[in-house]
């Protein structure tokens, strides 16, 4: 058994992880105790990483071996390293010599490692000469690095995570923060807990659980954040909160965005935002003193964000309005006080430094500034670097889409799901000469679109470094080797690269000797990146790879022995005159509004248990079974008022494109308003590409939409368990199948409460206006065609019912056809795994209720300990009265929820502030 230091690959906050490996296949993992982001902790998605790593799992979905298409249309076929290495250098410098070295583009992603950007990075700007690589980090992170650029000088974070356990302040604001990075959510939990006075305020349109539990919760309008942060300068000023010596002494711009924001008072605000004036005034008066009564001491206040901010076609203002409060009151490098913006992906950051984007260069360098693009020059022995801007994500697949972009390089990423406006997207892919798709899972839907499919390498397999939302720089390290012949991303770039430098003329200085590419490993591609960063912000030559050992915070220069914990303390920030900039945008609404033909706002989030595309998540029927079947959610009284049931399928409409799914009731959705998760495949079907025009962000949060009825009368309904290591197979063998459907739903499933590796099925949900596949061809696929298997069939009434009890007496799966009112508590039992005993036969009769009273097991809440939400009820009715924290301890004795990863913790406490003890007279 051997034990290996790494870090999660899913979000930001950057945990550090110990996997456990024997003979050659990852076994366990934990929380590193002595990683400074988590100390231990891992949350519900970092906690089953071992399990997506799992053999069973992995030969079912991974990519083990080069493919590629003879024809567009035609099956991928696997092909030997060298022939689809070579196929891609031919073809890229085919294209190249015809028509130019901006036919070409690279999309990356914020999970590839620092290693594999710079390589690309080099490839591109440097080997091709075109600086069309831009990233999926252009839809998480680009508002926030443009708004620190404008207002502080560079794309450096001031704060990091010590500081949420002494701020006085908490500005949560766009951020769902205890589902997308619940270990730093541990964290602010511990802090309100050591510090009773500490104030949290959180900012977001729906009550989400991180909202639920804030002192002060602004549920704005979805884009009026401009006007929010504008008119609480506008409280402070009027109360004299701001810090005038500050801003005197470390600033420029005041003036400006004093008269700007003299119109935003806290009256107009509430208008505008949809808020309570009284609100508005307290949070200002809470940021700019904290919590303290005396309002004259002020903060330290931190602000956290994301995405809310972020995906906005005004996100570059969002965050520089923000930033305006941290300057005016000061609140800024102090311990406690300062901006601190959460990174969505595991490397945003460090894609940044390497300067992965189309408008950077290496080490936070401007691809604008002639100086940078001859420093980067001369680092890389070139004659120079091109000036043309390169398309960032959105421009780069409308270019394809226009036939500009000839071949599209997409690593590590899933454009066909995750961008807006996904018809452009679809239209780019189809059009594009050469597509090559480097990729670990076969199940990304942009394979789909691939010429070339080359498989990478994943968590667990590869060398090298990430840096997460505080600025610190990890190792990432392999426990065991790729499945297949997967290869590590960086090496797969310099495999082409070192092909395409016999194939394309030299930019190189004259006389220059060897490959540019000539590394022997990621320590020796870190190597090179850091001596880029020499003298610059991020400079870390005081770095080596053996004192990665332990993760440190840029910048790190020579001579220094510990990276700095915050920036700009000291009042000097990184422009021309050391002074931060305030900034005075006018208000602009979302791209899109409420109308008449469109009249609901649709925002989109994430769950707690998935993370993005979900192609490593979504293999586990632990993490699926929290988020269940992707809904539209809606305020209680908008299903009332159109006579819709929970379970309703709908049509949700945009100017872009239409989706189909059930409807879900939810409160923490304002009316006139509706929210999908950002996990639902289709979604970005919906979602338009109206982008921030500093950051060139799309606005992924937010479009208008309308949603109806749809009558589609045919409805399949099933769900069995299935041979160990078949059910994801089998899930792909049925895509193609299901895509003849209107709606159409698919995922796995396992046993409530079992261990982890449980028994694994699928569950399945289609709709359409007439049967639109044969369910023979589904109960096949299920084990429900033959052998002891109950039927009943109505050919009158298209109705085909399917059971199948196993010798334990207990169900094992079903189908039914034509009225599925039955399938719900038919899943329930299913997952429940109780015998079933005489009433086999009663399972065939439908209806909505089940023969026999049974409980549900209700929504899932503790998935570490498959504990649903009934059983959580039926402790807290029965529970002793006492206060809402020893309720809380006696529901986590009595069933062990929220006992292990902690992720479910806000659900707990909302229902114990829900459910009362029945007091027995
Ligand atoms: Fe991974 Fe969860 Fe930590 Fe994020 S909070 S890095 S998903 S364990």
């Amino acid at each position: 058994m051997a034990q290996t230091r790494s870090t999660c690959p899913y979000c930001g906050v950057g945990c550090g992880v110990i996997i456990d490996s024997d003979a050659g296949q990852v076994t366990g993992v934990r929380g590193d105790p002595e990683h400074p982001a988590n100390f231990g902790r891992l949350c519900s998605k970092g906690q089953t990483l071992h399990l997506t790593a799992a053999p069973a799992v992995m030969m079912q979905v991974r990519a083990l071996r080069p493919m590629r298409r003879a024809e567009r249309g035609a099956p991928l076929r696997p092909v030997v390293w060298d022939a689809a290495l070579d196929e891609v250098a031919d073809r890229l410098a085919s294209i190249i010599e015809r028509d130019g070295a901006d036919a070409v583009g690279l999309y990356l992603s914020g999970q590839l490692l620092t290693e594999d950007y710079y390589a690309f990075n080099k490839l591109a700007k440097g080997l091709i000469g075109s600086n069309n690589v831009d990233t999926n980090s252009r839809l998480c992170m680009s508002s926030a690095v443009a708004g620190y650029k404008a207002s502080l000088g560079s794309d450096a974070v001031p704060a990091c995570y010590d500081d949420i356990g002494l701020a006085k302040t908490v500005f949560i604001t766009g951020s769902n923060m205890a589902w997308a990075h619940p270990v730093l959510y541990r964290r602010l939990e511990d802090a309100r807990r050591a510090d009773p006075a500490m104030k949290v305020i959180v900012v977001d349109p729906r009550r989400t659980e991180t909202a639920a539990e804030a002192d002060l919760h602004l549920q704005l309008l979805p884009g009026t954040d401009v006007v929010l942060h504008h008119a609480m300068l506008h409280l402070m000023l009027w109360e004299g909160l701001v810090d005038h010596a500050y801003i005197q002494a470390h600033t420029s711009g005041f003036d400006a965005l004093r008269d700007r924001v003299r119109e935003f008072s806290p009256a107009h605000a509430a208008k505008v935002c949809g808020l309570r004036e009284a609100d508005i005034v307290m949070a200002a008066r809470w940021f700019a003193s904290g919590s303290s009564s005396d309002a004259g001491r002020r903060g330290p206040t931190l602000s956290l964000w994301c995405q809310g901010l972020n995906q906005s076609s005004s996100g570059t203002d969002k965050n520089t309005t923000l930033l305006n409060l941290h300057l005016a009151t000061g609140q800024i490098g102090q311990p406690g006080a300062g901006p601190l913006s959460l990174t969505g992906q595991p490397n945003a950051m460090g894609g940044r430094e390497v300067g992965g984007l189309a408008n950077l260069l290496s080490a936070h360098r401007d691809l604008a500034n002639p100086a940078h693009r001859a420093e980067v020059a001369a680092l890389w022995g070139l004659t120079d670097v091109p000036e043309r801007p390169g398309k960032t994500a959105v421009e780069m697949f409308q270019a394809a889409a226009d036939g500009e972009i000839k071949a599209l390089w997409i690593a590590c990423t899933n454009p066909a799901q995750s961008m807006p406006d996904q018809a452009l997207v679809q239209r780019a892919l189809q059009r594009c000469e050469f597509v090559v798709v480097q990729e670990a899972y076969t199940t990304a839907a942009t394979v789909a679109f691939a010429d070339v499919l080359l498989p990478a390498a994943s968590w667990g397999e590869k060398e090298g470094t990430v840096t997460n939302s505080e600025r610190r720089i990890s190792r990432v390290r392999a426990a065991v080797p790729p499945p297949g012949q997967a290869r590590a991303d960086w090496q797969i770039a310099v495999d082409v690269a070192k092909r395409l430098e016999r194939r394309l003329p030299s930019r190189r200085v004259p006389g220059s000797a060897g490959s540019m590419f000539g590394w022997a490993d990621a320590e020796a591609v870190w190597n090179e990146h850091r001596e880029t960063t020499r003298g610059r912000d991020l400079d870390i030559t005081g770095l080596d790879w053996a004192g990665l050992a332990q993760p440190q915070q840029w910048p790190l220069p020579a001579g220094a022995t510990v990276g700095a914990a915050r920036l700009f303390g000291d009042g000097v920030f990184a422009t021309s005159d050391g002074r931060a900039r305030f900034h005075a945008p006018a208000w602009r609404p979302t791209a899109e509004q409420r109308d008449a033909h469109y009249p609901v706002s649709l925002t989109t989030g994430r769950w707690r248990d998935q993370w993005h595309g979900t192609t490593r998540t979504g293999t586990l029927a632990r993490l699926q079974d929290h988020g269940g079947e992707p809904a539209v959610e809606m305020h209680p009284q908008e299903l009332t008022r159109r006579h819709w049931a929970p379970g309703t399928l709908v049509r949700v409409k945009s100017r872009r494109g239409a989706i189909v799914l059930p409807v879900r009731p939810s409160d923490s959705v304002a009316p006139a308003q509706a929210f999908i998760a950002m996990h639902a495949p289709q979604v970005n079907q919906l979602l338009g590409s109206a982008r921030c025009p500093q950051s060139q962000q799309p606005e992924l949060k937010h479009s208008a939409v309308r949603i109806d009825g749809v009558s589609l009368p045919w409805q399949l309904a099933a769900a069995a368990w299935l041979p160990a290591g078949e059910a994801l197979a089998i899930q792909q063998r049925l895509q193609p199948l299901l895509a003849a459907c209107s709606y159409a739903h698919i995922r796995p499933i396992g046993l409530m409460g079992s261990s982890p590796e449980g028994p694994v099925g699928l569950v399945l949900h289609l709709a359409h206006t007439t049967p639109a596949l044969a369910p023979e061809a589904v109960a096949e696929a299920l084990g429900l065609a033959d052998g002891a298997v109950l039927r009943y069939d109505d050919p009158r009434h298209a109705t085909q019912r399917r059971v199948r009890v196993g010798a334990d007496g207990r169900l094992h799966g079903f189908l039914y056809s034509g009225d599925t009112a039955a399938a719900g508590w038919l899943l329930d039992w299913l997952q429940q795994g109780q015998p079933v005993g005489g009433l086999a036969r009663a399972l065939l009769a439908g209806g909505a209720l089940p023969p026999v009273a049974r409980p549900s097991t209700g929504r899932a809440v503790c998935t570490c300990h498959g504990v649903g939400e009934t059983a959580i009820a039926e402790v807290l009715r029965a529970a002793p009265e006492g206060n809402d924290a020893a309720r809380l301890a006696h529901l986590q004795n009595t069933l062990a929820c929220g006992t292990s990863c902690g992720s479910c913790l806000p659900s707990l406490k909302a229902l114990v502030r829900q459910i009362q003890p029945v007091v027995i007279a």
